[in-house]
This record gives C-alpha cells, sequence and structure tokens, in this order.
C-alpha cells in the first residue's frame, strides 16, 4: 500500500532539488503533481481540492525558514498536512468513568469485524483489562461460531446466544450479555454486529437497536481499506444510519492505494482509531497519523533530520553563513563560520548517524560507520588553536602559524595543511553551491 503514491510524491520533491528558491510556478508545477499522486491513489476529490489547496497556501506564506531549504519546507508542509487529513492527533479509546466500557463494531459483512473482536479482546487483555467479545452477529451462519474461535485464541470470553434461547434477536443477547457482564465483573466489553454485503435499511436498523440496548462508549466503524472509494460512501451511510464515534481500517496489508485511508477521516470527521494489516490476532495496532504520514512519505528518518535541524539550527546564524558564502566568492566566509556549523551540525547528534538519516544513503553504511569522530574532533581543535584573524582569512596561515597552530591543538602541520586546503576548497565549492541558493545547512546534499 502506497507505494506508487510515495513513488509519484517523491518525484515530485525531487524535481525541486537544487533549486534554491521556489517560483510560483515551480510551486504549482508541484502542487499539480501531488494533486495527480493523490487521485491516482484513489483519495476523494474534495479532500485532494482541500489538501493542495492548503500546501499551496501555506508553502507561498512560508516564512524562510533558516534550518532548511525550500524542497524540504515542502515536505515538512505536505507531511503536516497529510497528517491532518488523517486526524491529527492518535485518538484512544474513551474509557467509561464506571466500567465497563462498551464498544461496538459496525460495518459491511467481510469488513474484518469478528477477526477484528478478536484483536481487540487480545490488545486490550495485554493492556491488563479483562474484556468480553459478544457474539451478536446472527446473520452470518458461522459468525458465532467464527468469534467462539478468535476469543480462545486471543485468550478472552465469549459470550454466545445458548441455541434455542432468543437466537435470531441480536438485541435480546446484547442486553443478555451486559447483564452478564455485569455479574462476572468484565470490565470491557466489544459487541460484534452483523453485516451485510452492502448497504441495507434493515441493517442499519438493527445495529441503531442494538447501539440502543448497549449504550456503546466507542461505536467503531470497521472497514476494508482495499474497497477504496466505496469506503466512503459506506462510512457516510453509517454514520447517518447508526452513528460512529471511530474508524477501524482493516486489510491495510493488501494492495490497496490507499485512497480509503487518506480520505474517510476527513470526509466523516471521525478518527481513524485503529489498523488492522494481517489475518493474525496480532496485526493490529493503534492508529498514528503522524505516523502513517511518514510512512506514506517514506522519509520518516529525513522527517526526524529535519525536525531536529529545525530545533538546533540558529536561523539567525545560519542566514549570515550563507550571505558570506554567496558573496565575493565566499571570501568572507571563514574558519569561525565553518566551526559554527559543523557544530551546529555536531548537536543534532554523532555524525555516523545524520548521515544515516539522509535518504540515499542506504547504500553507504559501511562507510557511514566508519566516519571518525576523532576527525572531527582534531578539526576543532585546530580551528580553536588558531587566532581570530587567521580564522577570519586563513591565506596568512605561514609557515611558522601552521607549526605553532599544531602545537596548540595536538596534531601534526600536516593535519593543519590538510584541513586549510580542504577549507579551501570546500568553500569553493559550498560558495558555487550558495550562489545557486543553497541554505546555510551544509552536509545535506540534494534535498
Ligand atoms: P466480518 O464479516 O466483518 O466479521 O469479517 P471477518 O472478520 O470474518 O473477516 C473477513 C475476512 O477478512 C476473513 O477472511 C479475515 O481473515 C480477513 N481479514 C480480516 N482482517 C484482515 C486484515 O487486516 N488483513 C487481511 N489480509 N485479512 C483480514
Amino acid at each position: 500500500m502506497f507505494d506508487t503514491l510515495q513513488d509519484r510524491l517523491n518525484a515530485a520533491f525531487k524535481s525541486l532539488r537544487g533549486k534554491g528558491r521556489l517560483s510560483e510556478a515551480d510551486i504549482d508545477a508541484t502542487c499539480r503533481e501531488i494533486r495527480i499522486a493523490l487521485l491516482e491513489a484513489d483519495v476523494n476529490l474534495s479532500v485532494v481540492k482541500e489538501f493542495v489547496a492548503a500546501v499551496k497556501e501555506r508553502t507561498l506564506g512560508a516564512e524562510l525558514s533558516g534550518a532548511l531549504n525550500p524542497t524540504q519546507q515542502i515536505v515538512k508542509i505536505v507531511d503536516e498536512e497529510l497528517v491532518t487529513i488523517l486526524g491529527g492527533e492518535t485518538r484512544t479509546i474513551r474509557w467509561a468513568k464506571k466500567p465497563p466500557t462498551v464498544i461496538m463494531l459496525a460495518g459491511l459483512q467481510g469488513a474484518g469485524k469478528t477477526t477484528l473482536a478478536g484483536k481487540l479482546g487480545r490488545w486490550l487483555r495485554e493492556q491488563g483489562h479483562s474484556p468480553l467479545l459478544v457474539a451478536a452477529d446472527l446473520q452470518r451462519p458461522n459468525a458465532v461460531k467464527q468469534l467462539q474461535v478468535v476469543g480462545e485464541q486471543a485468550g478472552v470470553h465469549v459470550y454466545a446466544p445458548e441455541p434455542g434461547n432468543g437466537v435470531g434477536d441480536p438485541v435480546l443477547v446484547a442486553r443478555r450479555a451486559m447483564y452478564h457482564a455485569s455479574q462476572k465483573l468484565y470490565d470491557v466489553i466489544v459487541v460484534d454486529t452483523a453485516g451485510r454485503l452492502g448497504i441495507d435499511a434493515e441493517l442499519m436498523q438493527q445495529a441503531a437497536k442494538i447501539k440502543a440496548e448497549v449504550r456503546p462508549n466507542e461505536t467503531l466503524f470497521v472497514v476494508d481499506a482495499m474497497i477504496g472509494q466505496d469506503a466512503v460512501n459506506t462510512a457516510k451511510a453509517f454514520a447517518e444510519g447508526v452513528g460512529f464515534d471511530g474508524v477501524v481500517l482493516t486489510k491495510l496489508d493488501g494492495d490497496a492505494r490507499g485512497g480509503a485511508a487518506l480520505s474517510i477521516a476527513k470526509v466523516t470527521g471521525r478518527p481513524i482509531m485503529f489498523a488492522s494489516n494481517g489475518e493474525k490476532l496480532g496485526d493490529f495496532d493503534v492508529f498514528h497519523p503522524d505516523r502513517m504520514a511518514s510512512r506514506i512519505l517514506g522519509m520518516g528518518d529525513m522527517l526526524t533530520l529535519i525536525e531536529q535541524a529545525e530545533k538546533t539550527f540558529d536561523a539567525e546564524q545560519s542566514a549570515k553563513a550563507a550571505a558570506k558564502l554567496t558573496s565575493k566568492g565566499g571570501g568572507d566566509f571563514g574558519l569561525a563560520d565553518f566551526l559554527q556549523q559543523m557544530q551546529m551540525v555536531r548537536k543534532m547528534g554523532p555524525l555516523s548517524k545524520i548521515f544515516g538519516m539522509l535518504p540515499g544513503m542506504g547504500d553507504m553504511k559501511e562507510q557511514i560507520s566508519n566516519i571518525d569522530e576523532r576527525e572531527v574532533d582534531r578539526i576543532e581543535a585546530i580551528i580553536q588553536s588558531m587566532t581570530p584573524a587567521e580564522r577570519d582569512d586563513p591565506k596568512i596561515l605561514n609557515g611558522s602559524r601552521r607549526a605553532r597552530i599544531a602545537r596548540g591543538a595536538g596534531v601534526e602541520v600536516s593535519d593543519v595543511n590538510n584541513l586549510v586546503s580542504r577549507f579551501m576548497d570546500a568553500r569553493k565549492m559550498m560558495s558555487q553551491l550558495a550562489t545557486g541558493g543553497m541554505p546555510g545547512m551544509p552536509g545535506m546534499p540534494g534535498m
């Protein structure tokens, strides 16, 4: 899931690489690509329109941050807007003040309700609750048996109608289950209800009656993510016919294009609370909009890096450094500035970790793990042994100055020579890049 979307979004960002400043035309073109990517992923049209409009507005009005280049800024905005359409904050179960907490499952047949009841049961048990699963799906042949089987796998009790005793009336089963639970001190009750292959009035009525009987703290609409746009229509029908508090997406392990996941929270105004991604009981988790957004962008680490950079980088300092690099062929950018930039990068964490987080560095794992932090310490020591004048203008570094610096830093003169010549080369390169508009963030090539 999301593979195609991820590829297309990344392609949209890639075409911006190397651009220092984005023109309105660049932004328009990128937004167009984002729009196509979302539509191809089968995202609801109104959601797409709103999404793209928000990204465009925010990108046009974006404050130039010293820490991020324009592409990083767009990635960040798209990430944040994805989080928003996925529902924003992670939402978990609202527990009843006085137990039991009642959770009712509703949705079409085959959506995965019964399987979910088992998953929820196990998850609740792991959280220290004592849940009871209630078989109020009396429509589908075998549904009761199926719930008993998953209940056993999950290690939780199942309340099922006795044959001949109220069979056929799920409302009665629900009422008896509630009484049973109150006697046995279960603190969470999960009610599995019947679904139909398609939406129909009778199904809605029955679900609404069960709901009125058990008065759930949470009614969860369970929907198969594979059905794409239909998920949105079904959700609307359930919202009207039964009403629900949260959504559970199932079959996220399938090859659906992701449209359902990306549309449903926005269209229904209800959060996605859980996600199911397989047939086994453990294939299930609380839904985190932020994690899902990073997964869609496929740049979880990149986003972490962006966040850290924002926290660590002093925008004013970075802007000054960038200004020095862009004027006079970088002549004003001295070793002191270099040291300052290097120290900012280091504040973000060990260099090997920072490089490891850059996209496309996956194949370079070995080189990355060989980055010698001591080498960086040495560079710092050398620069710190220089006078301010020497740092500003390394050209004045004659032989005796170099010997003094080497002594002060506890290194060989050749180390000093090496650093100075590498600095001169690097400054030339950075200046060329910067005149192309690179922001004051060294060491993040390509993004
Ligand atoms: P119900 O009719 O809503 O109760 O649906 P079921 O729980 O019986 O599930 C219908 C089918 O979908 C079963 O074969 C399940 O094993 C399968 N299923 C449920 N959840 C998932 C999931 O997250 N991923 C996959 N691949 N299959 C699932």
